[in-house]
């Protein structure tokens, strides 16, 4: 079952993180179980559950989110090689109920992905 929003106490900062980077739409933080020696979420300020929630005025702000990633994926010296990756809904692997991307580097990435 997805868990509480957890994501939303780092928004609101109720609970600590290691953020990397924020803005009025978006905040990046490092993910608490890296995957790769690099693993950071990248998260809407607003509310959208999952991916299948986008509505049409969502499209500026993921091309937003995009773009972050892309910054950070340089600042954080993975831009020789990396992987966004968006889990939607639980059979997907989604665990936390709000939007985000994980932004993951600094290994070799095997594909295809479990
Ligand atoms: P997903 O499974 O795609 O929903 O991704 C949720 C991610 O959030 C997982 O990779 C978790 O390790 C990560 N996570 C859960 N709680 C925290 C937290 N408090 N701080 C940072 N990352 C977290």
């Amino acid at each position: 079952m997805l868990s509480q929003n957890i994501f939303l106490k780092i928004l609101d900062k109720e609970i600590p993180a290691r953020i990397v980077y924020e803005d009025d739409r978006c905040i990046a933080f490092h993910d608490v179980h890296p995957q790769a020696p690099v693993h950071v979420l990248i998260i809407p300020r607003k509310v959208i559950p999952t991916h299948a929630d986008l509505k049409a005025e969502d499209i500026e702000l993921l091309g937003h989110l995009h773009l972050v990633a892309a910054q950070l994926a340089e600042k954080l010296g993975i831009g020789d090689g990396y992987r966004l990756v968006l889990n939607c809904k639980e059979r997907a692997g989604q665990t936390v109920p709000h939007l985000h991307f994980h932004l993951l580097g600094g290994r070799d990435l095997s594909w295809p992905p479990g």
